[in-house]
């Protein structure tokens, strides 16, 4: 890496992990530890951001600030977000690089914070002007809309973001915003209809109750109280420093300048309200809904359904075989599944269309599309989970965490080696663990775990969570990364430590256990055919759109791909998209989780550092070369050790820097002289010119 000549002046710590000596786990941890207690919550590993949550406000995202960064060299300043904005933001404009800013964590750890101050940065460098500002706004009001209906209080986060996002935001040559794409990934949309303890639905639900007029709640025959709904959670409705009531008015406000138009937003809140109400109704074994139920009625009100019809959908379930249609009863379970599956499809494809209609109103226009133009990727994405629990939630998400692993090796490899080929330098082989074989277990088309878990979905016969697990051992069984209790692995035989209904897979960061309970019918993700009928007759145009399956002309459209064969279509999608694009990296980390500020939890970080493969990062950043440096800047901050270069060399720098060099006795293994820069191979040789340094001022 660059050798940053500032870190090493005046610093905390060490401000590039690169720079550490030696390298080891604990003297990360110490030195990251020693960074955060002196409010340095930023440390780099080269040009990648570690950045630790300070969960308080500090002094350092003024503009004042953003002065200070802009269009300064990365090595210049003490670690900063800004920089690595700065950085991205300038090598796109100058250099016609399309960027990526891929930032990760866990949750709680100041992601979303993250991509926020990213993209309010690169606001606040790029164009000016009225057109240019009005991009801008729509830009940054797009996050307020996102999070009141993908954001939740969680137990780890008070507005914790319950959906990946990937933002592309699009400049025109000069490098003014001309507008953006997002797309998002896996709405956890099972917290619509249940949360855990101490959490909560959606934010927006709270919002409309709390922050709506008397009259506007009137009109969507809703009660102000939060405890008349089945689908809010009542021991944690209200959360300190959350102001449901203000944060309505700034999303309608955003909503407003975003581009929605008044009766779109009302649409938008009678979906929420007809979720509530759903919520609240109730079946009986005698008569399941027998028309005097409110909540139907209401709901069907909402939204111009006749009330019948939806009686009818939740009544009974209508199977086509052959040309024949069967009817059969629902039960009182069956009906209430029926219920909730409606309530999570409909808010999960609310949240789509509202990313729709955002992306609409952002895109960059017809006109301009066809003038030549740059990108930045922002991603916002949860990390790496290991639960105590972990199903198919979390199998996604870690199956997209090694894509990302993946990604990241490859385009930090293929910058190193451009860079050797650049500079004329012999390219030395990186010894890394290449976690392309995990991915495959999961993805291969023929005999991954996703196109197993796809083929029991649509398999004739009775399916359950057992046959799918049979199939995986019997499948999966020699995989080195795949373990079960019968594993025909020998290492893995005695391994009675698992329970019966689990698989374990050995990700890069580490082993995850998955219980293999609702892993089907999360993937197969079905509506009764009955209830998107029901929808799609509603006298609503958005419930309409938003259910085009129900469209009787339509009944022959093939069952909607399952869960994992989307999400996985998607992080292809992702991946081919960043992979056209320089990567910026932003490591988050949460210091511990009491939410506090100046508290370092070693063990809980030490686990992150593991999972987030930063040792391993390091390594490969210092693989081969661990340092290199352009002529001109090292012999000026070394030339005072040697007699023929002190006080002016008139030859060419790197002549210089040769004499220099030869001249300390620094043996010749230690360093390559590239096109326009000096390699250095150990960081020790680094802190021996440090030090000598030093003994001369
Ligand atoms: P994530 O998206 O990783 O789940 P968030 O970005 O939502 O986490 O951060 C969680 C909370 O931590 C925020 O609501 C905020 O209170 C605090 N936080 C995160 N980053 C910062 C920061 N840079 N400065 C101050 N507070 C922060
Ligand atoms: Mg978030």
């Amino acid at each position: 890496m660059e050798v940053k000549t500032s870190l090493l002046d005046n610093m905390i710590g060490v401000g590039d992990m690169v720079l550490l000596e030696p390298l080891t786990e604990d003297s990360f941890l110490e030195n990251l530890k020693n960074r955060f207690d002196h409010n340095e919550i930023y440390t780099y590993i080269g040009s990648v951001v570690i950045s630790l949550n300070p969960y308080r406000s500090l002094p350092i995202y003024t503009p004042e600030k953003v002065e200070e960064y802009r269009n300064r060299n990365f090595y210049e300043l003490s670690p900063h977000i800004f920089a690595l904005a700065d950085e991205a933001y300038r090598s796109l404009r100058d250099q016609d690089k399309d960027q990526c800013i891929l930032i990760t964590g866990e949750s709680g750890a100041g992601k979303t914070e993250a991509s926020k101050l990213v993209m309010s940065y690169v606001a606040a460098v790029c164009g000016k002007g009225q057109e240019v500002n009005k991009v801008k706004e729509q830009l940054l009001q797009s996050n307020p809309v996102l999070e009141a209906f993908g954001n939740a209080k969680t137990v780890r986060n008070d507005n914790s973001s319950r959906f990946g996002k990937y933002m592309d935001i699009e400049f025109d040559f000069k490098g003014d915003p001309l507008g953006g794409v997002i797309s998002n990934y896996l709405l956890e949309k099972s917290r619509v209809v249940k949360q855990p303890r101490g959490e909560r639905n959606f934010h927006i639900f709270y919002q409309l109750l709390s922050g709506s007029s008397d009259d506007t709640l009137k009109k969507l025959k809703l009660d102000r109280d939060v405890g008349k709904y089945n689908y809010l959670s009542l021991d944690s409705a209200v959360v300190s420093g959350l102001d449901d009531a203000a944060n309505f008015r700034t999303v309608r406000n955003a909503m407003q300048i975003v581009g929605f138009m008044e009766d779109e937003m009302q649409s938008v809140l009678e979906l929420v309200a007809a979720v509530l109400k759903l919520g609240n109704i109730e079946f009986k074994p005698e008569s399941r809904c027998n028309g005097i139920d409110e909540n139907l009625k209401e709901m069907c009100e909402l939204l111009g359904i006749e009330q019948s019809v939806l009686e009818r959908a939740f009544s009974y379930r209508t199977v086509e075989a052959k040309m024949e249609k069967v009817s059969t009863t629902l039960n009182v379970a069956q009906a209430y599944y029926a219920r909730d599956a409606l309530a999570k499809n409909l808010y999960s494809r609310l949240f789509s269309w509202l990313i729709t209609r955002i992306n609409g109103s952002i895109k960059v226009s017809n006109a301009q599309a066809k003038t030549r133009h740059k990108v930045m990727g922002v991603l916002d994405i949860y990390g790496f989970e290991i639960f105590e629990d972990n199903s198919f939630e979390q199998f996604i998400i870690n199956y997209c965490n090694e894509k990302l692993q993946q990604i990241f090796i490859e385009l930090t490899l293929r910058e190193e080696q451009e860079e050797y080929i650049r500079e004329g330098i012999e390219w030395t082989n990186i010894e890394y663990f290449n976690n392309a074989i995990i991915c495959d277990l999961i993805e291969n088309n023929k005999n991954g775990i996703l196109a197993m878990l796809d083929e029991e979905c649509l398999r004739p016969g009775t399916v359950t969570d057992e046959t799918f697990l049979d199939k995986l051992n019997t499948v999966c069984a020699e995989h080195q990364h795949f373990e079960s209790r019968l594993s025909k692995n020998s290492k893995f035989l005695t391994d009675h430590s698992l329970p019966h209904n689990c698989f374990r897979i050995q990700h890069y960061a580490g082993k995850v256990l998955y219980g293999v309970e609702s892993f089907v019918d999360k993937n197969n993700d079905l509506l009764y055919r009955d209830l998107s009928q029901a929808m799609y007759k509603a006298n609503h145009s958005l419930i309409k759109q938003l259910f085009p399956e129900g469209n009787p002309a339509k009944v022959n459209l093939k069952r909607p791909p399952t869960a994992g064969f989307q999400f996985k279509a998607s992080v292809g999608t992702l991946m081919g998209n960043l992979q056209t694009k320089n990567p910026n990296y932003i490591r988050c980390i949460k210091p511990n989780d009491k939410k506090a500020s100046h508290v370092f939890t070693e063990s809980l970080v030490r686990h992150q550092l593991r999972y987030l493969g930063l040792m391993e990062n390091v390594r490969v950043r210092r693989a081969g070369y661990a340092f290199r440096q352009p002529y001109e800047p090292c012999l000026e901050r070394y030339k005072m050790l040697c007699k023929k270069t002190w006080p002016h060399w008139r030859g060419p720098a790197r002549e210089g820097v040769e004499v220099l060099l030869t001249d300390l006795q620094v043996p010749a293994e230690e360093f390559s002289y590239g096109r326009s820069k000096i390699f250095i191979r150990n960081p020790r040789t680094l802190f021996f010119l440090e030090e000598k340094r030093k003994q001369c001022l």
